[in-house]
């Protein structure tokens, strides 16, 4: 299901929206903030800059309803920390399932030219809260990966850089402690499926601004887990990142560690396709037997649904890719519908 908006899942919110910030989108859409708990640590956090971008919302919300609901952890984090959430920053691109604004702008290069109501608005919140940390949330493509052998990453982080040389900070330091409290707690669950973001400074990105500015700011991409396309699987581990990282925060426990862990966690390349077609000869001649072809789900939004539409990418004749699946023409593929298997013989056929 897409998430174009927050009710009815976020009505009891009401009374914890900050009626002093009103944001509002190129379409004339309200941005709601809302503020959680009373401790003098402020985290800002804010998702779906990207319209189609909404796993991160969906394990934020996971996360907020669990603060709401009384027990010693959530009792503690209210105590220590105030935060200051904009679940949907993005409304008209997440109700068109875009990336980019209304005005087909990237929010996330507009942080020097400040040319979109969004932008300036983001920026504006965080003037008026001066958190102490900021949490920028994601989602990232199936087609990133980790290690070698590759695996999918389904949880990726960043510290973005604060200058071109990509120094350590001390807001920036700060960040990938938080990551390394994250990595330790994710990693339990999702092995060798955590990669870091690459770190090339870009000011005209949210993260790497805001690090600029002196807030340590860690950039969270959900991204992908074997034969989850609805990602289920990251957006609880969205839930798991949050809680760690902000109960951390609350106990000041992220102080005790070092950042040699986030230099640890493997960079994120991009190698995966979702399916790779073994034996394309069967049905291209012009095509080596020994080639594979790499097809893509393109994302389309359809009826309040989203559909995946499977789209040539590439030949793979050098083994450059991994494939998510793999569908082999030489042998009967039972466990998928005659259809979709019609489909992609004919994108092969095609190429
Ligand atoms: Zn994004």
């Amino acid at each position: 299901m897409p998430l174009v908006g927050l009710k009815p899942i976020t009505d009891y919110w009401d009374s914890f929206v900050v009626k002093d910030l009103n944001g509002v989108s190129v379409n004339g859409i309200p941005i709601p903030v809302y503020r959680f708990g009373s401790g003098n640590k402020m985290i800002l956090m804010w998702s779906q800059m990207h319209g189609n971008e909404s796993t991160t919302t969906k394990g934020l919300i996971d996360f907020l309803n669990f603060l709401n609901t009384p027990s010693e952890e959530s009792n503690h984090i209210l105590q220590q920390c105030t935060l200051v959430v904009i679940p949907i920053l993005n409304p008209d691109g997440a109700r068109a399932y875009t990336r980019f604004n209304k005005n087909q702008v990237d929010l996330n290069r507009d942080f020097q030219d400040f040319s979109q109501p969004e932008s300036v608005f983001l920026k504006s919140v965080f003037d008026h809260v001066s958190p102490d940390f900021c949490f920028n949330l994601h989602d990232q493509r199936t087609i990133f990966s980790v290690g070698s052998p590759a695996k999918p990453a389904t949880m990726s982080f960043l510290a973005p850089s604060a200058d071109k040389n990509c120094s350590l900070t001390p807001s920036r330091e700060i960040a990938m402690k938080l990551i390394a409290v994250m990595n330790d707690t994710l990693k339990q669950m999702i092995p060798n499926q955590i990669g870091r973001f690459d770190d090339a400074f870009n000011n005209q990105c949210v993260g790497d601004y805001f690090q600029e500015l002196g807030v340590p700011t860690i950039l969270f991409e959900a991204g992908h887990y074997p034969e989850d396309y609805q990602r289920a699987v990251s957006r609880a581990m969205v839930f798991h990142a949050l809680f760690s990282a902000v109960h951390s925060i609350s106990s000041e426990s992220y102080l005790n560690y070092t950042i040699a862990p986030y230099f640890g966690i493997p960079e994120n390349q991009k190698v995966f396709l979702d399916i790779g077609v073994k034996h394309p000869h069967l049905v291209n001649k012009n095509i080596s037997q020994d080639a594979m072809v790499g097809i893509q789900y393109k994302e389309v939004l359809e009826s309040n649904k989203i559909i995946f539409v499977p789209e040539f990418y590439a030949i793979d004749q050098e083994n450059k890719f991994s494939f998510h699946k793999i569908v082999d023409l030489a042998v009967i593929n039972s466990d998928l519908q005659v259809t979709v298997l019609q489909n992609i013989k004919d994108i092969v056929a095609c190429i």
